[in-house]
């Protein structure tokens, strides 16, 4: 995994790309959740299910379809309002997609662990990007507290979250420029 901050971060930045008017925070919250909720899949470890299971860590809950299913969930529960597969529903909905998928992609850049197996539960192969300048994140908290946080801290941030705050601000920028 990324650290916690990392996901949430990227999720904010895609977030600036298309935003509603109404709610902001809503979204924004929904969509930290999305990028975030993928590692509670560590859970599996404690009922013993073996990391390269497909239904291991960075099994299934960091495949396309989850992020697609955890998407499609959070529309029909936190918009309700807005009808099935219309264009609003489809658009706030691929938000929330990409959240999921940035947290496998954020994972496959990672230089630990086993790869992200984005096409589980049919295919498990797990899989990593070329490029991998992120230091993988310790599953237990304990660890993150101490050097290897650090570590974890200072690959991030120059390799996510300088991006995503550089996002963030040329998306403010430009709404500033084009009002
Ligand atoms: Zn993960």
């Amino acid at each position: 995994m990324a650290s916690i901050f990392s996901h949430a971060i990227a999720a904010g930045a895609l977030g600036t790309l298309r935003y509603p008017k109404k709610e902001v925070f809503k979204y924004f919250a929904l969509g930290i959740f999305c990028a975030t909720f993928p590692d509670f899949d560590v859970i599996m470890f404690k009922l013993g299910v073996p990391y390269d299971h497909p239904f291991g860590h960075r099994g299934f809950f960091h495949s396309l379809l989850f992020s697609y299913l955890q998407g499609l969930f959070i529309v029909r529960v936190f918009y309700s309002e807005l009808a099935f597969a219309t264009r609003a529903s489809m658009t706030i909905g691929f938000y929330f997609f990409c959240c999921g998928v940035s947290h496998s992609v954020l994972d496959a850049m990672t230089n630990g662990g086993k790869g992200v197996a984005f096409f589980a539960p049919f295919d498990n192969t797990r899989y990593f990007l070329p490029w991998r300048p992120i230091e993988v994140s310790p599953v237990d908290v304990e660890s993150f507290f101490g050097e290897w946080g650090i570590r974890v801290l200072q690959s991030e941030f120059y390799y996510v979250m300088i991006p995503s705050l550089l996002l963030m601000f040329g998306m403010y920028w430009i709404g500033k420029f084009t009002k």
